[in-house]
């Protein structure tokens, strides 16, 4: 899975564990980084590595990987740390995945397919094509249904289709609890995560109306202040576009490490390529992220321009 893994890179990926190693094969599931606290809930989740804490272990398994599925990223470089690894890692490289414009020649096959809603659905694809929806139980539903809910905010985004509502439905007759998914998901922070939010929108936010468009940039100093950890950013830069009439949105934040971009859009504003022209990332038409060496203040400066730039796109 990619770094700092989303539902969707967890749930595809621990669903698909709870698959296989229900046909035998012994299966080990790596993150390159951390995950967040709202992700521990998903069964099996205790046993993934953490890469970037745990690499001498990653690297074991990796070393006797006959197969490697790369599940919800399809650039090696979206896998940070473990990028050389993987590189130079000669077993069978499947991609499964949902991005645009994938890197094919760091795989041996695989699909990238960008009408997919999720990497879940698209496991869950895998499983029924490959003739064992019969073994698709409580856990794996568990896994797939976070994975598609987040993806599709919640069933609400355009590559919601048809086929993942039949899909849920199946899910369901597992007898899946989506309740007490939705709650795990989005009913688990601190309060300090809500303080935040509330602060960030108040101090952090500016609307440009004559673009359509609105950027929260997120000092490093103010994570520090609100104890803020890994997740507890994830859905903020969803906010302002609850505004009437704005088509983009930004959301930049000094992790220290680095400067990282979001970007999410409405209708026909094209993400994906914003954030590879500008901000050396990628992602999905409206939904995308980057990132940025440059310090907090100079990447907004630049986030403006290019928003400028793109102005009549906006309107
Ligand atoms: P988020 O803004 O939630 O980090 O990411 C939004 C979407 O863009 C996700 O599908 C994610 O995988 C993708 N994405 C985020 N950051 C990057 C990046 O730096 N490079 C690429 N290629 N994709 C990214
Ligand atoms: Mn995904």
């Amino acid at each position: 899975m990619h770094q700092k893994p989303d539902a969707d890179a967890m749930g595809s990926s621990l669903g698909l564990f709870h698959f296989l190693e229900q046909l035998g094969h012994s299966v080990t599931v790596i993150s390159p980084t951390n995950w967040a606290e709202w992700l521990k809930w998903m069964p099996a989740c205790f046993g993934v590595i953490d890469y970037e804490y745990s690499t001498e272990k990653g690297n074991i398994a990796l070393d006797q990987a006959e197969w490697l599925f790369c599940l919800d990223f399809n650039t090696l470089s979206r896998t940070r740390s473990m990028a050389s690894k993987l590189k130079k890692l000669n077993c069978v490289k499947i991609l499964i995945d949902h991005h645009q414009q994938p890197e094919s020649e760091s795989f041996t096959y695989g699909v990238s397919n960008t009408d997919k809603s999720s990497t879940s659905e698209m496991i869950y694809d895998f499983i029924v094509e490959a003739g064992y929806k019969d073994r698709i139980n409580k856990d794996i539903a568990a896994c797939l249904y976070a994975g598609v809910m987040s993806d599709t905010g919640s069933f609400r985004f355009p590559g919601c289709s048809a086929a993942v509502h039949r899909m849920v439905a199946d899910l369901k007759d597992t007898g899946l609890n989506h309740t007490k998914i939705h709650e795990n998901l989005f009913d688990n922070f601190l309060e300090n995560r809500l303080r935040f939010m509330g602060y960030v929108l108040q101090y952090r936010m500016d609307i440009f109306y004559e673009h359509n468009a609105a950027l929260i940039s997120i000092p490093w100093k103010d994570l520090v202040r609100y104890e803020i950890k890994t997740g507890d950013t994830e859905g903020l830069v969803n906010y302002p576009l609850s505004i009437k009439g704005i088509k983009m949105a930004a959301l930049i934040i000094d992790r220290d490490e680095e400067v990282k971009c979001s970007f999410r859009s409405k209708g026909d504003f094209d993400v994906n390529s914003f954030a590879r022209k500008y901000f050396e990332g990628g992602g999905h038409y409206n939904a995308a992220g980057g990132r940025s060496n440059d310090t907090l203040e100079r990447t907004v400066q630049r986030f403006i321009t290019a928003m400028k730039e793109n102005s009549s796109q906006l309107q």
